[in-house]
């Protein structure tokens, strides 16, 4: 048995989930917010109790050690050598690394030459995983890329058809994003399906950032997000794909910056931009039946554009045995389910079962016996996958 924390740590945030390995079973979770300022939030899970407390944090540095100091406080540890791994959730891992990595010099400094590729994101795991080596300078430390998953995606699924000279000087390709759930899923379709082979999958990740992707084997075949998570389908925030010149367009006609435009098409776009009320799904769901229509129009845009992209993975994956959705939205939203498969079912042969349908938030399988397509709702975990991965480490 082996304390593993896996460990999301972002530009002022450090989100952490501490485990009993190999059982899997959680020990506590908690939060710091606004790291930086001195009415930061430092919430953890103690029992069954939700404790929250207003601190000064002014750095990473201080919220690590804020949690240690918490849990063996609380009694949830009595030493942090106890903790025997910690797993670091990083967004980009570039085509540098196709599996889960031990941090080392070289982790790092890969992992550094990939911030202008996810700027925001890179830099705050670094900044998390120096706070935690202060604290726990012997502890291994395991860097968990949701791009890995990613990996096995063929040049005629990850190029863009751009010169070739920008794609190999700055490393423009396709890279995905999500793949720690979408790996997670995956495996959970498999063990539902029987584990036999040949088994094709198409992944609904529905959060406030979604993606979409196809699996086959067990191996990711094409993804939806792209050299960012801007591309693929339509968000809560996210335009998704679109035609490159319409940030020309924009550029030329509102004269204002292509690094704001980029800030607008990542913030207040998708959902929120078409709808004009909110970057929360509920509320525009909200908006739309009390009859907004920009509401509706953003809503119809989005199942649209997730059904075309079901359709295009059913053509790449040469058919379909299951379609999973999952996160906030996916798990939670029986009529975003609804409107999505309702504008593929006639094509796909797929039929919902209007009363399963109904579930949020658990396992359930949502498709009728006749349906040619099994549709499930699967709950993800990305941070089980961390702390597995981290637990690997320090069996080897
Ligand atoms: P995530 O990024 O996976 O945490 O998902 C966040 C999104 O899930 C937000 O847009 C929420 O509106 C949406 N969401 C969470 N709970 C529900 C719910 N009960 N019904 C509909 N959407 C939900």
């Amino acid at each position: 048995m082996a304390k593993v924390m896996a460990v999301n740590c972002g530009s002022s945030s450090l989100k952490f989930k501490l485990y009993e390995m190999p059982e899997e079973k959680v020990i506590t979770s908690g939060i710091v917010e606004r790291i930086g300022h001195e009415d930061a939030i430092f919430q953890i899970k103690v029992g069954d109790n939700k404790l929250k407390e207003i601190v000064n944090v002014k750095d990473h540095g201080v919220a690590v050690q804020l949690v240690m100091d918490a849990m063996i406080k609380h009694h949830i540890i009595e030493d942090i050598h106890e903790i025997k791994a910690t797993g670091h959730r990083v967004v980009q891992g570039g085509p540098y690394f196709s599996e889960s990595t031990p941090f080392n010099e070289d982790t790092y400094k890969k992992i550094e030459s990939l911030i202008p590729l996810a700027p925001l994101h890179n830099q705050a795991h670094l900044v998390g995983y120096d706070a935690f080596k202060k604290v726990l300078p012997n502890t291994p430390a395991i860097a968990v890329f949701d791009t890995a998953f990613h990996q096995t995606m063929g040049p005629e699924d990850y190029s863009y058809p751009i010169k070739k000279e920008y794609a190999e000087k700055y490393m423009i390709r396709r890279y995905g994003a999500h793949g720690t759930s979408h790996k997670y899923l995956t495996e959970i379709g498999h063990e539902l399906l029987g584990n036999k082979e040949n088994k094709r999958l198409i992944i609904c990740h529905l959060g406030s950032g979604a993606s979409i992707t196809a699996t086959r084997d067990g191996k990711c075949v094409a993804t939806s997000m792209g050299l960012t998570p801007l591309g693929g389908i339509m968000m809560n925030t996210r335009t998704g794909d679109m035609d490159p010149s319409v940030y020309y367009q924009i550029q030329k006609m509102s004269g204002k910056s292509y690094e704001e435009i980029f800030q607008e098409f990542n913030k207040q776009s998708g959902l929120y931009g078409v709808s004009g009320t909110s970057n929360d799904s509920r509320d525009v769901e909200d908006a739309a039946n009390g009859g907004n229509k920009d509401a509706q129009l953003a809503l119809d845009l989005w199942a649209r554009r997730i059904a075309d992209f079901i359709g295009q993975y059913y053509v790449r994956l040469g058919g379909c045995d299951m379609i999973i959705f999952s996160a906030g939205i996916g798990e939670n939203s029986p009529e975003s389910r609804d409107m999505i498969i309702d504008r593929c079912k006639e094509a796909l042969g797929i039929e919902l079962d209007a009363e399963k349908n109904k579930c949020r938030g658990v396992l359930r399988e949502i498709s009728t016996p006749e349906s040619k397509i099994k549709v499930y709702v699967i709950p993800t975990d990305e941070e089980v996958m961390i702390a597995r991965d981290a637990y690997k480490l320090i069996k080897e």
